[in-house]
């Protein structure tokens, strides 16, 4: 149990790797708050958090509203006492060439990626100071936070915003032992990810056996997709290491496909 006791607020946590997050965190001893825009889709990954034994809470939050988030936090630490981790994990995709992309599109790519982190980290790290215990936030970056790829124009500008973002962080919470950090994923394969191999298909004129061998997995060591697991298992480690010393720092786990 490395995680006993510590509360950990999980934006986009009814799915993919906020979902697996979640359920790692809650075998692990921490009781976890699942915020997402439905209520019923966060609260099913409540009550499976709390059939395996878990503690879990959900709240519906749209990252994006600033409202929701300040009363999201709130009833997080109404129920659990404080919070000790966040993990700023909300996200979607929209890929378009960018000559072609709408701008509406643009601004609801940055609101969630970014606004969405601001908000939370703003919230989160209030109630962090307020108890005096520390605190670790994990924002979801991609390997998208450190290259770029066609057609990701927003998503690869908002990944590499997070980097900026965990460092002012990491400087400012230093001193109340609060550190940030960043999760670099490769591909894997959720609801996001299924969502574009068609898409990119279509854009690239190839099949979707291609999309996944030629653009997907091309450049990392073993053709394979990182997993959700993975995922997990990178941000317990963050969230229970011991001291300031980690921190600032963007953690890439992509089979190598981006090495640093
Ligand atoms: P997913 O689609 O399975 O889950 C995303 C979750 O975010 C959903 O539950 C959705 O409802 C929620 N969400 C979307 N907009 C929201 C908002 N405004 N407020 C609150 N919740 C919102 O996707 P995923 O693949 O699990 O992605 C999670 C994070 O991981 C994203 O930030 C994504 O960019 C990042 N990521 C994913 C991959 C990948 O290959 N899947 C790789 C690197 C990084």
């Amino acid at each position: 149990m490395q995680l006993t006791d510590k509360v950990a607020l999980i934006t986009g946590a009814a799915s993919g790797i906020g979902k697996e997050i979640a359920i790692e965190y809650a075998r692990q001893g921490a009781k976890v708050v699942i915020a997402d825009l439905v209520l019923e889709a966060a609260s099913a990954t409540a009550a499976a958090i709390e059939a395996d034994g878990g503690q879990a809470m959900a709240v519906a939050m749209d990252v994006t509203n600033e409202a929701q988030v300040e009363q999201g936090v709130r009833d997080a630490v109404a129920h659990f006492g404080g919070i000790d981790v966040l993990i700023s994990n909300a996200g979607i995709q929209i890929i378009s060439p960018v000559v072609d992309y709408a701008f509406d599109q643009w601004k609801k790519m940055l609101a969630i990626h970014l606004d969405g982190a601001f908000l939370t980290t703003r919230a989160c790290m209030r109630e962090m100071i307020k108890a005096g215990k520390g605190g670790a936030i994990i924002y979801m970056g991609s390997v998208h936070s450190h290259e770029g790829s066609p057609f990701k124009s927003a998503y690869v500008a908002a990944k590499h915003g997070l980097l900026g973002l965990a460092k002012v962080v990491a400087k400012e919470g230093a001193k109340d032992r609060i550190r940030a950090n960043v999760i670099c994923p490769g591909f894997v394969r959720t609801p996001l990810v299924d969502k574009q191999i068609p898409e990119q298909a279509a854009q690239l004129h190839i099949s979707e056996d291609d999309v996944v061998k030629k653009v997907m997995l091309k450049d990392t060591i073993d053709g394979e997709f990182t997993t959700t697991q993975d995922v997990a298992q990178t941000a317990i480690w963050l969230a229970q290491f011991p001291s300031t010393a980690l921190s600032g720092q963007s953690i890439v786990v992509s089979h190598g496909w981006y090495m640093q």
